[in-house]
């Protein structure tokens, strides 16, 4: 599918509905009216103008179509949206976010569908906003730097049968193969214990090295093995189902190659870089995922 193109749409209210309540979205639909010029959404730090409630609209109901054609094609499909989502809250808009887009397209597949969903977030930010929206079905993991924006995101838990697990990383940055490794050892981990029926990937590529807003330091082929193992993990847990979402990433070139890295990837293409090495993740973090995740399997 991701040789193909789909033409998003907007989500409903309704389908916003199942995150934001009623009440927040009138309020951004109110303030981005009334919008003469760009400005500051009331909620946060998140300058919008008078078309940004009808675009993040219509971002959220990509992400649903992206995760509908996941399902259906039992394939990966990638929204390529904005606004960006993963720091809004139900009831707060900051950091560029309207909408949590993968939240809502997370709902939709569990109204649709049942079952659990795994939001996979290696964006350089923490999703403050889908952290809050997590349990009901919705679990989360996350590589972020910390301490940064939002200052979120220092530990993990368990939200009843739900998971949130967090990687803080060091603000100065890491290495590539550690970022690897760190994943190749993560997700295989948490949807083990979490058992989703989708994966949908808060896709951002600002921990990019050189990124003017986030940059973790990582070289930008850290996409394909990133890919590999999102695309083993959905084959072992979801029938191959897996939804892309795009959020921050603010160099063209990066996002393009990164994108276009996942796309050969899930489409079939070997990761040349094989398995990263274990001992390049920063122990501090190694030995506190160990330790939470070790006890969660035997929960
Ligand atoms: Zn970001």
């Amino acid at each position: 599918m991701l040789a193909d193109s789909l033409v998003a749409r907007d989500a409903s209210d309704e389908e916003l509905a199942r995150v934001h309540p009623p009440a927040y979205i009138e309020l951004v639909r109110r303030e981005t009216a009334a919008a003469t010029d760009a400005r500051y959404l009331s909620t946060g730090d998140t300058l919008v103008d008078a078309s940004s409630f009808r675009v993040a609209r219509r971002a959220a109901g990509g992400a649903i179509a992206a995760v509908q054609a996941g399902v259906a094609g039992k394939e990966a499909v990638f929204a390529l949206v904005r606004p960006p989502g993963h720091h809004a809250e139900p009831t707060r808009g900051m950091g560029f976010c309207l909408f949590n887009n993968v939240a809502i397209a997370a709902r939709a597949f569990q109204a649709g569908f049942g079952g659990r969903v795994l939001v996979v977030d290696f964006d350089y930010h923490h999703g403050n906003g889908t952290e809050a929206v997590a349990g009901n079905g919705l679990s989360y993991v996350s590589t972020h730097a910390y301490p940064a924006y939002p200052g979120t995101g220092a530990g993990s838990y368990r939200r009843s049968d739900d998971l949130i697990v967090n990687a803080p990383l060091p603000a100065a940055g890491i290495s590539t193969e550690g970022f690897v490794a760190l994943w190749q050892y993560l997700l295989p981990t948490v949807a083990r214990i979490v058992r989703p029926d989708l994966l949908i990937v808060s896709a951002g590529f600002d921990y990019v090295a050189g990124d003017s807003v986030g940059d973790l330091g990582v070289d930008v082929d850290a996409a394909a093995p990133l890919a590999a193992v999102i695309r083993d993990v959905a084959a072992e847990h979801c029938g191959g189902s897996v939804a892309y979402v795009l959020e921050g990433g603010y160099g063209i070139a990066a996002l393009t190659r990164s994108i276009a890295a996942i796309a050969a990837v899930s489409d079939g293409a070997q990761s040349e870089s094989g398995i990263a090495d274990p001992s390049a993740i920063p122990a501090d973090v190694s030995q506190a995922l160990h330790a939470f995740l070790h006890a969660q399997e035997s929960f």
